[in-house]
């Protein structure tokens, strides 16, 4: 399942999100590897936030909605009616992520 970047469109893996994402954003591989036990609402905490921002991520509640990617040219927005319906999908799944991402999928979101 791919879902999409909401700045620049660029789309993304699920799995790479979910899995392997972390490891590019700087922590050390136990860190990284804690990580993937956290529950939902934990994984992206200020720490892990500020982590991924560093390494050009940025997202929602969860790792499923992203708002900017390391693919987004510098300067770019986040487009806002997709950025507002990614928010409200979001919401209204809860931490529900296979949900989520196949929800996104099926809106090309
Ligand atoms: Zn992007």
């Amino acid at each position: 399942m791919d879902v999409h970047c909401t700045t620049c469109g660029e789309p993304w893996d699920v799995d790479h999100l979910r899995y392997d994402a972390i490891y590019e954003a700087g922590m050390s591989q136990e860190e990284a590897e804690a990580w993937h036990s956290l529950p939902p609402g934990q994984k992206l905490n200020a720490r892990y936030r500020q982590a991924f921002h560093t390494a050009g991520w940025e997202f929602g509640r969860s790792v499923i909605n992203v708002i900017r990617c390391p693919c987004c040219p510098k300067d770019a927005q986040p487009d806002i009616n997709r950025l507002h319906t990614k928010a409200a999908l979001e919401e209204m799944l809860g931490d529900g992520e296979d949900g989520l991402a196949a929800t996104f999928e099926d809106h090309q979101l």
